[in-house]
């Protein structure tokens, strides 16, 4: 820290993204990217956008929003689009919470929630998953304050029904519930559909995960046009052009090409159940995911050692060095053939116990 930085970040810990190693051809499982290709009408049109570059973006993203509108059946004053559902996520804590609505979440979730939290100086309350990882929403408190829930939530790939989220929204009228639906192509149900009927609800997705485009940083969130026009106050406070003219243009192809992308988050599936099985088989205790991760734990080899010695052998999941998680590991999946890797290796490392 240098002797200029402001008092108001000095106790400030960032959030740690996963490794992006540039030394190794790593098969990379630790940080929930799509192992396909973004499809061929995204790169044409990321290839004919960049001709375009000396004019600046459109502030109010209407091409990407009407085709989001289109495509989920909502009115584009519903969407506001983000540099990365990260940025949604961040205005989302500084437009609905403050020192007396304050945040919650569960004590195991999306690693960037109290970083938001700490960063704009808001309050939050951690509500302790059950000794199952799962998330029961009897444990949340009844006062006022924004709920921030990832479904499914991150790293344990535990999915919420509609049916439930929806009873949630009756009770907490008084408060906004943010879904991050970062892996709800995945198998989950989106609460897209009911945003209509729910002035309290705030849908936040990504471009990152199922639609191959982690690089190129997208994300939308959708809910009632006030909810929204909240969140356009704290965007044009801090940039207008937060969703440059490529990564645009690459969303409304993506959008045009979903039968691909729900093809590829079949296979995902596909391949997760089999990893799932395969790893139960070895021992593995593994939560039911609808998500393109899985998190496992093994009596017969701690999370962090797990890690370690499968990057030596070339791969790498994501350990969490926390308390009630440190005995797992975090595993994207990735293709048949990357799977099948991962538990050769994983089956060598066990027998060397
Ligand atoms: C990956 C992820 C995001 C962030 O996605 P970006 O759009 O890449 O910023 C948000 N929430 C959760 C739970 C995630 O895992």
């Amino acid at each position: 820290m240098s002797r200029f930085f402001s008092s108001r970040y000095a106790g400030l810990t960032p959030y740690t993204p996963g490794e992006q190693p540039q030394e190794r051809k790593y098969i990379k499982l630790n940080t929930n990217e799509s192992p396909f290709p973004p499809s061929p009408g995204v790169l044409k049109a990321v290839s004919e956008e960049s001709q375009r570059l000396q004019l600046y973006s459109d502030p109010e993203s209407r091409l990407l929003r009407g085709a989001l509108a289109k495509h989920y059946g909502l009115q584009t004053e519903q969407l506001l689009v983000g540099n990365g559902s990260d940025e949604l996520l961040n205005f989302a804590f500084m437009a609905f919470c403050d020192e007396n609505c304050p945040a919650i979440f569960p004590d195991i979730t999306y690693g960037f929630y109290p970083v938001y939290a700490n960063l704009n100086h808001i309050p939050y309350q951690e509500i302790p998953l059950r000794e199952d990882l799962s998330f029961s929403f009897e444990d949340l408190p009844d006062r006022k304050g924004t709920v921030f829930l990832a479904n499914p939530n991150a790293p344990t790939g535990i999915a919420k029904s509609v049916t439930e989220i929806e009873q949630l929204l009756q009770k907490r009228q008084d408060s906004v519930l943010v879904v991050d639906e970062a892996y709800v192509d995945f198998g989950a149900e989106s609460v897209l559909p009911i945003v209509n009927r729910y002035d309290n609800l705030l849908v936040i997705q990504t471009f990152s995960k199922s639609r191959s485009m982690a690089g190129a940083r997208l994300g939308f969130a959708a809910g009632c046009a006030e909810l929204i026009r909240d969140l356009n106050t704290l965007k044009y406070s801090t940039n207008p052009y937060n969703v440059n003219r490529m990564t645009s243009a690459a969303g409304i192809a993506a959008l045009q090409e979903d039968a691909y992308y729900r093809e590829n988050a079949r296979i995902i599936e596909e391949n997760r159940r089999f990893t799932t099985d395969a790893l139960r088989e070895l021992g593995f205790f593994v939560p039911d995911s609808k998500a393109n991760f899985l998190f496992a734990r093994s009596e017969r080899v701690n999370g962090g050692k797990l890690y370690r010695d499968l990057k030596e052998r070339g791969i790498l999941v994501r350990h969490f060095d926390k308390p009630r998680i440190k005995d797992y590991v975090r595993i994207t999946i990735g293709t048949r053939e990357q799977m099948e890797a991962l538990l050769k290796e994983i089956k060598a490392i066990l027998e060397e116990q």
